[in-house]
């Protein structure tokens, strides 16, 4: 019988498990996620170790274009209410908890009017310019490379930079994509109230149900184990996977992968190798380990030029790493005097930028609890910094060199309350948390540097996550690993379906004038 092996237990390897089953028809039991750490959900962690510290590396931030999450999460039920799916959970709660921020950027103390963009003309110039142009054209430019310097300090700028993760020299073509794929969104950046979220932390709210619906499917699990190679037959330039090679806690295996069987690879990761610190410690930056994604990539690229330039994106962390923290206080009172200064109650604003901060640090409130369990008085939230080595303003110390408390005192010092550290401080545990390849598919790169999701002349091998080739789709997202899962498993499958169709509001002529008014004010 057919067996699927997913190296990988991130969104993406859960998502094929959940297609495999749905609409390829196989059983549970002929799945095997293969996961070298000890928990399921990859990027889309969150864990609380006690009431006192909870952390989170991230927050998504999702919107109606997520065709095949929401598409995905249609038919798993609510970890909270199985008489529900999460698709309808994720619904209720954005139609009851709507978004529409009111202090998207803040400099000196003061929330800043983000009515207009900023543009000069030459900026529009550009802007159009880079939407109209080719990827091929572009090749390896940089943002940087298509605008002057001015645009850089604009409010549009701030806002996309700050909401997608932008830094000046990554990939043109990534920012042209967004450009495009998020094009209605132009209109209401400044409020961000086209975005959806989902109730609780998205370990919670995702991958903790599609867990729970695999495993009773009969899905295995087998955590901790890292996958170190794959044998491949080639015939008559057909490749094949036919031995897999893992080690799980500390023993090594191999298992016979037959020609039926499927072999689905998440290549890359934007969390490997991330640190924690703590209230007294910086996160450490581990440069030596980048863990089991990057190292079979790099090893199955090496014998096959087909499969991708791996270090087009690992060896470059000066310019993909940043840091986050999480803040988690035994009280309200940064809430409070946040929601006052904000004019938003938690979980109805947006990111918070603070445009003099060297660092570009933000902070989000999430509708609370944010995780499952939370007790009633503790408060968590989430934050990062774009630019981790510039020392900051009133910490004079690169981000990456300082511990939760500095953090937590950075951040105080851009708001009109600053005087309130101290107790905030003595009720608050604040964790920073160090991603070296967080923002890696961004870098500047050019076609055949990621292989293509099922790559040619594979039998039954696919790549799956942000680091396989989706013409058109933005990475950085939870969707483009989800619909490189459903290619992936439509495409070995040889299943008479197609993924959902992508969103393309760059063709509707609505969508467009729109975009074209916020250009021009
Ligand atoms: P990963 O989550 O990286 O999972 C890969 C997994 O595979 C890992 O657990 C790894 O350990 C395992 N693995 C890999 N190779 C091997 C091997 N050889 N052997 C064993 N195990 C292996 N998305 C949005 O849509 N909106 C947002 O607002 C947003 N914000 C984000 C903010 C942050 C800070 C972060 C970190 C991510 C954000 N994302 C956002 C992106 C989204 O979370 C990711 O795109 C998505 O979770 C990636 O999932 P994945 O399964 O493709 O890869």
């Amino acid at each position: 019988m057919k067996q699927a092996y997913l190296i990988g237990g991130g969104i993406a390897s859960l998502a094929s498990a959940a297609y495999l089953i749905r609409d390829g028809g196989l059983s549970g039991s002929q799945i095997r996620i293969l996961e070298e750490t000890e928990v399921l959900g990859g990027s889309l962690d969150g864990a609380a170790h006690n009431d006192k510290v909870y952390v989170i590396r991230g927050g998504r931030m999702m919107n109606f274009t997520y065709g095949c999450t929401y598409d995905l999460f249609s038919d798993i039920p609510s970890l909270v209410d199985p008489t529900r799916t999460v698709l309808a959970e994720i619904q209720e709660f954005n139609a009851r908890v709507k978004t529409s921020a009111r202090a998207r950027l803040v400099k000196n103390g003061q929330i800043l009017d983000v009515s207009h963009m900023g543009f000069s003309n030459k900026d529009r110039l550009a802007l159009t310019r880079l939407m109209l142009r080719s990827e091929r054209s572009l090749g390896y430019r940089s943002i940087q490379d298509c605008f002057e310097a001015g645009f850089f300090s604009s409010n549009f700028w701030f806002m996309w930079a700050s909401m997608f993760a932008f830094e000046p020299w990554h990939s043109a073509v990534e920012f042209k994509r967004y450009l495009h794929r998020f094009v209605h969104e132009f209109p209401r950046i400044q409020t961000l109230a086209g975005v959806d979220r989902t109730p609780y932390n998205q370990y919670d709210s995702m991958i903790r149900p599609l867990e729970v619906w695999l495993q009773k499917e009969g899905v295995q699990f087998m955590l901790g184990a890292e996958v170190k190679q794959l044998q491949i037959s080639e015939t008559h330039q057909k490749k094949t996977v036919s031995r897999l090679d893992y080690v799980q806690h500390g023993r090594e295996y191999t298992i016979a992968i037959h020609p039926e069987d499927l072999v689905f690879v998440t290549n890359g990761s934007m969390t490997a190798a991330s640190t924690l610190g703590s209230m007294d410690s910086p996160a450490p930056t581990a440069r030596a380990e980048q863990g089991g994604s990057w190292a079979l990539w790099r090893k199955l690229a090496h014998k096959y030029p087909e499969f991708g330039h791996p270090e087009v994106f690992s060896e470059r962390i000066e310019q993909s790493k940043w840091l986050s923290f999480t803040l988690t206080s035994q009280n309200s009172q940064f809430f409070d005097l946040m929601e006052k200064f904000s004019g938003n109650k938690e979980g109805t604003g947006a990111l918070v930028t603070f445009v003099d901060s060297p660092w570009l640090m933000s902070v989000v409130l999430a509708h609370q609890p944010h995780f499952i369990g939370q007790p009633d008085h503790v408060k968590v939230c989430w934050g990062y910094g774009l630019y981790p080595d510039r020392p900051g303003r009133f910490v004079k110390k690169p981000m990456s060199a300082c511990t939760g408390a500095e953090m937590l005192e950075e951040m105080l010092g851009y708001l009109p309350f600053s005087e309130a550290l101290p107790e905030i401080r003595a009720n608050s545990v604040c964790i920073p948390c160090s991603m070296p390849y967080i923002t890696s598919q961004f870098l500047t790169r050019t076609t055949g540097d990621r292989p293509a999701v099922i790559p040619e002349g594979s039998t039954n091998l696919a790549f799956i996550g942000q680091f396989c080739e989706i013409p058109n789709d933005v990475v950085f997202t939870v969707e483009y690993s989800v619909r490189s899962a459903q290619i992936a498993v439509y495409d070995l499958l040889k299943l008479d379906k197609q993924p959902v169709p992508m969103y393309r509001g760059e063709r509707d002529v609505k969508v467009l004038w729109q975009a074209l008014k916020t250009l021009l004010s």
